[in-house]
């Protein structure tokens, strides 16, 4: 079913990334940033992330000793620098993913260049080192953040959809490894209900909601591929919905064949196997388009 399945590591039939984005309360400071922080139903609903959900979400990948990837937004990592101090002492990888939720493609070019920076500079400081993958808020990408990227000398973005697996972003002799999302594995259409930010989604019981990202993980498993939870703390670190996911989780490491690594390992071993063509992994080159004249209708 996959034209160009990749061969993982150790035999291994699938690669797997429980992910999350640690947005906390980001998402109402920036589209509100009058009177969010006077809501604090929200606020608190976001501070539910890093307060409960990460210190519960870390005991259960300390208990598998598995390693993960936590985008986290440079506001929120300054928030919250006891969560960012756990998250690496579990051994685990904290990625970009803007400076307060901003969303990229709502600025200027040199807005972008100023907000992504500036997020860098978070990092450095309170990680010691600069991140090697990001992802949009939104998945919002565009071509100014992949210059970005770029210059900056990145590994992997995590905001697009182009494959099933893993592939490369070419651009003028440069490239990135593409770890692709989809909105069936984000638990954002299942769990969230957030009407001060205009999200009135309809609330999934959490074995209803989790069976579809379950379904997810089959097909990529039978086909030799790759599955990669798009997750937010504060909708699935709640106790109903992490309970179900610890007990799945059991249930797939048994199977002994499920390769479970942070993002920069899985794009660092893609990026490795394209160079020293050992495998056909797929090539897309972009921008995608150039000086496009969408004619008036
Ligand atoms: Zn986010």
């Amino acid at each position: 079913m996959i034209a160009n399945p990749i061969k993982w590591p150790g035999g291994a039939r699938v690669a797997c990334a429980i992910t999350f984005d640690i947005d906390a309360d980001s998402l109402i400071h920036i589209s509100r940033p009058k009177d969010g922080f006077d809501r604090l139903c929200p606020v608190s609903m976001g501070k539910y992330g890093p307060k409960v959900a990460i210190p519960r979400i870390l005991d259960t990948f300390k208990k598998f000793d598995i390693k993960q990837t936590f985008f986290i937004p440079a506001w929120c990592m300054s928030q919250y620098p006891e969560m960012v101090e756990s998250i690496l002492e579990g051994g685990h990888e904290i990625a970009h993913h803007g400076y307060i939720h901003e969303d990229p493609t709502r600025h200027s070019p040199e807005e972008q260049i100023e907000w992504f920076e500036r997020a860098l500079e978070v990092h450095q400081s309170l990680t010691g080192s600069k991140p090697v993958g990001y992802r949009a808020p939104v998945y919002n990408v565009n071509d100014t953040v992949i210059e970005l990227l770029m210059k900056h000398g990145f590994l992997y973005e995590s905001s697009m959809m182009a494959d099933d697996i893993p592939y490369i972003l070419q651009k003028d002799g440069r490239q990135l490894v593409e770890l692709p999302v989809h909105w069936a594995n984000d638990d954002w259409p299942p769990f969230a209900h957030y009407p001060e930010i205009d999200y009135m989604m309809h609330v999934q019981a959490a074995s209803t909601g989790l069976a579809g990202f379950w379904e997810e993980f089959e097909a990529q498993y039978q086909a030799r591929g790759f599955w990669m939870s798009i997750w937010h703390p504060f909708l699935t670190g709640r106790l109903t919905r992490w309970t179900q996911v610890e007990r799945w989780l059991e249930s797939i490491l048994d199977r002994n064949d499920c390769w479970f690594a942070t993002l920069s390992e899985i794009a660092g071993y893609v990026a490795q196997q394209d160079q020293d063509n050992l495998q056909n992994i797929r090539k897309d080159t972009l921008p995608y388009y150039h000086n496009v004249q969408i004619p008036d209708l």
